[in-house]
């Protein structure tokens, strides 16, 4: 099953209490939208095992003149299975993912920032279809555990897996809360694009801390609004056509939220305005996309009127 070699591998290891959540009788039981039939459209991709593979400048797995043209065919039929792709871009065996984000320039924006991720255990919140795992393995990491609740991002990492079995970076099917906490065995813990989808943010903040060793790195990325310390704001309905959007803080507030839960070394590593080029409609993404949620007339504002995305980027790290 998709996670018996991370079981495996937890072995009796300070992280063996994440075993229940790996099971094949869990993944079994999860029953969202088609979950169960996108398992077999995994295991029916063609069986190919990529030689080529480069996650350091972006996420090459294999190339495209290491299968057969009728393999590229079923290939990217099978990849196609899983649209909407969002995150990456990724190349597969010479086929170009081009995804609605382009969440390499997110990287950019950080990769240098942070401690360096050789040799760390990393946790990935949010993880989505496991792109920036990928990119973590890239800069050396020696285990990347990625959790999201969606699971049909989950299966388009799972898709992804089955051509680099061996890279040690695995995508769990769960939320942060679900994990059994405290599980403070983590050197780096990356949350990024989940704090406003939380309903209580502050208890997100804390969930992230029991997952960090002593000293460890948080890198939390989350939109942000301009305001004082203190402001924050909580959209009627949507924003940016996004449902369930709770809490957009000011920066200076989302400071102090992380002192207050404890987090020492609170730094901001990058702001940034979210543009159209970076998030977009593409073939990949046939649906709306950043364009269609803001003003035609003033892309200053959203459609409901609110400030157009902007995103933070802060390193905080765990007393110790
Ligand atoms: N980290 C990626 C994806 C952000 S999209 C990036 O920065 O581009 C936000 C992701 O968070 C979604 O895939 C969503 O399913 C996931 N998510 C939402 N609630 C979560 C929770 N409670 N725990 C973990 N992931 C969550």
């Amino acid at each position: 099953m998709e996670l018996d070699d991370l079981i495996a591998r937890l072995g009796d290891s300070p992280l063996s209490p994440l075993q229940p959540l790996l099971t094949p009788a869990r993944l079994d039981s999860l029953r969202h939208g088609d979950f169960q039939r996108w398992r077999g459209c995994v295991r029916d991709l063609p069986g190919l095992l990529a030689e080529t593979r480069d996650f350091t400048d972006a996420v090459v797995i294999g190339a495209a003149d290491e299968i057969t043209p009728p393999q590229r065919q079923a290939l990217e039929q099978g990849l196609r299975g899983f649209l909407p792709w969002r995150k990456g871009p990724f190349d597969v065996f010479g086929i170009h993912i081009d995804t609605e984000w382009r969440s390499d320039l997110k990287w950019q924006r950080l990769a240098q920032a942070i401690e360096p991720l050789q040799g760390r255990t990393v946790l990935d919140v949010g993880a989505g279809n496991g792109y920036y795992c990928l990119r973590m393995l890239g800069q050396g990491a020696e285990l990347v555990i990625g959790i999201d609740p969606h699971l049909p991002f989950v299966a388009q990492a799972w898709a992804l897996k089955r051509f680099i079995p061996r890279a040690p970076a695995w995508i769990v099917p769960c939320g942060l809360e679900d994990l059994p906490l405290p599980l403070p065995h983590f050197d780096t813990v990356f949350s990024m694009g989940v704090l406003y989808h939380r309903r209580s943010p502050v208890d997100h903040l804390l969930e992230l801390l029991d997952c960090l060793r002593p000293g460890g790195e948080l890198v939390l990325e989350t939109l942000y609004v301009e305001g004082d310390e203190g402001y924050c704001l909580t959209p009627a309905n949507t924003y940016a056509r996004m449902n369930k959007i709770w809490f957009i803080p000011s920066i200076a507030t989302l400071q102090r939220w992380l002192a207050r839960c404890g987090y020492e070394r609170i730094e901001v590593i990058d702001e940034s305005v979210t543009t159209i080029e970076e998030q977009r409609a593409t073939d990949w993404m046939p649906f709306d996309s950043l364009v269609d949620s803001l003003q035609t007339d003033n892309p200053e504002l959203t459609i409901e009127g609110l400030p157009a995305p902007r995103r933070v980027i802060i390193s905080a790290h765990a007393p110790g």
